[in-house]
C-alpha cells in the first residue's frame, strides 16, 4: 500500500518519476519498483520521500486507499493474486494509467462474477445443472409435447376401453392388470418411496394411507408408467431426470387422454373460455395436473404459447416451464428452481387475493412485454403453493378471466422493482434489522445416493423380501 500512497502523492504534486528520482538520489527504475510495491522501503527513505512530496510520513503508511482509482487498482491486484484466477493460467494485467476507471470496474465485475459462479458451482454439481438445462431446452423445443408417450397412453387406454372423461380408480386398476400387475395396498411401504413394483411376481405395492391432498391414482399411474417404459435404476442424474419427466408425462397422459382433452379444449377455445380449472373439473384431477397437461396440449394443438410455474408461499420456484418467452428469474448459471419470483407477478399476488382459494387473474407488464396469468393456490403436505398458467397478451383472447381489472408492472430483475427497500425504510430500519436467515437449499440436488434415486435400497429390498410370501 505504501507504493500506491507514494504514487498518489507524487501525482498530486504533478512531478514525474524522474524528477522525484533525481531529488531522492536514485534511478527511475528504482523509484518505479518502490511505487509498484516490489521493493521495501527503509524508514529513512520513507521520511525523505515524504519530505520531497510534501506529505506526512504517516499518510504514506495509511492502509486506506488514497483515492477511488487506487482502490480499484488495489482490488484488481488482489483479485488477480487469488488462487481462483491463478488456476486459469491467464496473464496478470497491471492497471495502466491509460486504462479508464470503467475498464478497471469491468475487470473487477468479471472477477466478482467468476467468484460467485465458482461458489455456486461448488454447491451444485455441474452434471445436475447441465442435465437440467438440457432437459428444459428439449421440453421447450417440443412445446412440452411427447408424441411417443401420447401414443403409448392412447394404446393402453384403448386396451381397457377408456375413451373419454375422468379415469376412474377402477379403470386405473384395469390398466395395471392389463400390463400384468396386481395391486397390493400395504401399511408398511418404506417412507422413502411412493410405490414399489416387484417385477418377479408382477405386483405393485401402494400405501394404504395416502398423503393428504394427493390423488391416489397418480402414484399408481406413475408406478405403472415406469413399468411400461421398462425403466431401470438411473445411472446418471440426466437419466434420473429424464425418467421422472417420462413417468410423470405418461401418468398425466393416462389421467387426461389427449384426444378427449383436445376436443374439450377446442370447444372451450371456440367459446373463448379456455380455463385450466375446467380441464381439471372435466377430468377430475388436481389443478396442478391439469395445468401441466394444459401445457402439453395447448401449444402443440392450438399454437398458443404458455408458461407454467409452481411457486411456494415464500416466493421460491419449485417447477417452471415456458415456451412463451416469459423470463423466469435465474441464478448466474441459469437455474430456475429455487429462485424467487417477482412480488408483482400473479404467482405471488394470488396469496394476497381477497378470495385466496379462488381463481386469480392478472395482467403483468414485464420488461419484454405484457403477460396474462391465471393463478390458484393449492394446499400440499409441504405447505401452500401457487400454480400459475400464463400466456402473452396477444393470446389472452382465448382465455376466461381476460377481463380482469388486475394489472401490475414488474421490472425485475431490476432490484428496484420489488427487492430493495425504499430509501425511507432503509434509513429507518436498515441499522436496526438483524434477521436470522433460513438456509435455502437448492432444489437442484445431485442424484441421491443409492441406485433408486433417493429411495432407501436396503429398506426397499427388505420390504419386498418380507412381502414376497404374502
Ligand atoms: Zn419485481
Amino acid at each position: 500500500m505504501v507504493g500506491h500512497q507514494l504514487r498518489a502523492a507524487r501525482k498530486r504534486t504533478g512531478m514525474t518519476l524522474g524528477q522525484v528520482a533525481e531529488r531522492f538520489g536514485g534511478s527511475i527504475s528504482q523509484l518505479s519498483t518502490i511505487e509498484s510495491g516490489k521493493r521495501e522501503l527503509r524508514l529513512s527513505e520513507l521520511h525523505r520521500l515524504a519530505d520531497i512530496l510534501g506529505v506526512a510520513p504517516d499518510a504514506l503508511l495509511s492502509a486506506d486507499a488514497p483515492s477511488e482509482r487506487i482502490a480499484l487498482e488495489v482490488a484488481l491486484e488482489q483479485a488477480q493474486a487469488g488462487p481462483l484466477y491463478g488456476s486459469l493460467g491467464l496473464p496478470r494485467i497491471a492497471a495502466r494509467a491509460t486504462m479508464s476507471d470503467d475498464v478497471l470496474r469491468a475487470l473487477l465485475g468479471l472477477h466478482e462474477a467468476l467468484r460467485e459462479m465458482h461458489e455456486q458451482r461448488a454447491a451444485t454439481p455441474e452434471e445436475a445443472r447441465r442435465a437440467n438445462a438440457a432437459l428444459r431446452e428439449e421440453m421447450k423445443s417440443l412445446d412440452n409435447h411427447y408424441e411417443d408417450l401420447e401414443r403409448i397412453a392412447a394404446e393402453l387406454l384403448d386396451a381397457v376401453g377408456h375413451h373419454d372423461g375422468p379415469l376412474s380408480r377402477s379403470a386405473a386398476a384395469d390398466l395395471a392388470a392389463h400390463v400384468g400387475l396386481s395391486i397390493h395396498y400395504v401399511p408398511d411401504l418404506p417412507g422413502s418411496t411412493r410405490s414399489i413394483i416387484d417385477r418377479a411376481h408382477g405386483r405393485m405395492y401402494l400405501p394404504v394411507d395416502e398423503a393428504v391432498g394427493r390423488d391416489p391414482r397418480v402414484a399408481m399411474l406413475q408406478a405403472l408408467a415406469g413399468h411400461v417404459l421398462g425403466l431401470d435404476a438411473p445411472a446418471t442424474y440426466a437419466d434420473f431426470l429424464r425418467q421422472r419427466v417420462a413417468t410423470n408425462y405418461l401418468a398425466g397422459a393416462l389421467l387426461i387422454r389427449e384426444d378427449s382433452a383436445v376436443a374439450f379444449l377446442a370447444d372451450a377455445k371456440e367459446r373463448r373460455e379456455l380455463a385450466v380449472e375446467d380441464l381439471r373439473d372435466a377430468f377430475a384431477t388436481s389443478y396442478e395436473s391439469a395445468g401441466h397437461r394444459f401445457t402439453n396440449l395447448v401449444t402443440h394443438h392450438f399454437g398458443i404459447p404458455v408458461h407454467f410455474v409452481k411457486v411456494h408461499a415464500s416466493g421460491a420456484i419449485s417447477k417452471a416451464y415456458e415456451n412463451d418467452g416469459v423470463m423466469f428469474p435465474q441464478d448466474v448459471l441459469g437455474a430456475v428452481e429455487g429462485q424467487t419470483v417477482c412480488r408483482n407477478w400473479s404467482a405471488r399476488r394470488v396469496f394476497d387475493a381477497e378470495d385466496r382459494f379462488g381463481a386469480y387473474h392478472q395482467y403483468t407488464d414485464k420488461p419484454n412485454g405484457t403477460y396474462w396469468c391465471s393463478s390458484r393456490i393449492q394446499q400440499t403436505s409441504q405447505g401452500l403453493f401457487s400454480v400459475s398458467v400464463g400466456t402473452p397478451f396477444a393470446h389472452t383472447k382465448w382465455f376466461r378471466g381476460r377481463s380482469t381489472p388486475h394489472r401490475l408492472t414488474s421490472t425485475c430483475p431490476d432490484p428496484a422493482c420489488c427487492r430493495e427497500p425504499s430509501a425511507e425504510l432503509q434509513s429507518r430500519w436498515g441499522e436496526a434489522a438483524l434477521p436470522t436467515p433460513k438456509i435455502s437449499s437448492s432444489l437442484l440436488a445431485a442424484l441421491p445416493a443409492g441406485s433408486f434415486a433417493g429411495a432407501d435400497r436396503r429398506e426397499v429390498l427388505e420390504f419386498l423380501d418380507s412381502h414376497a410370501s404374502d
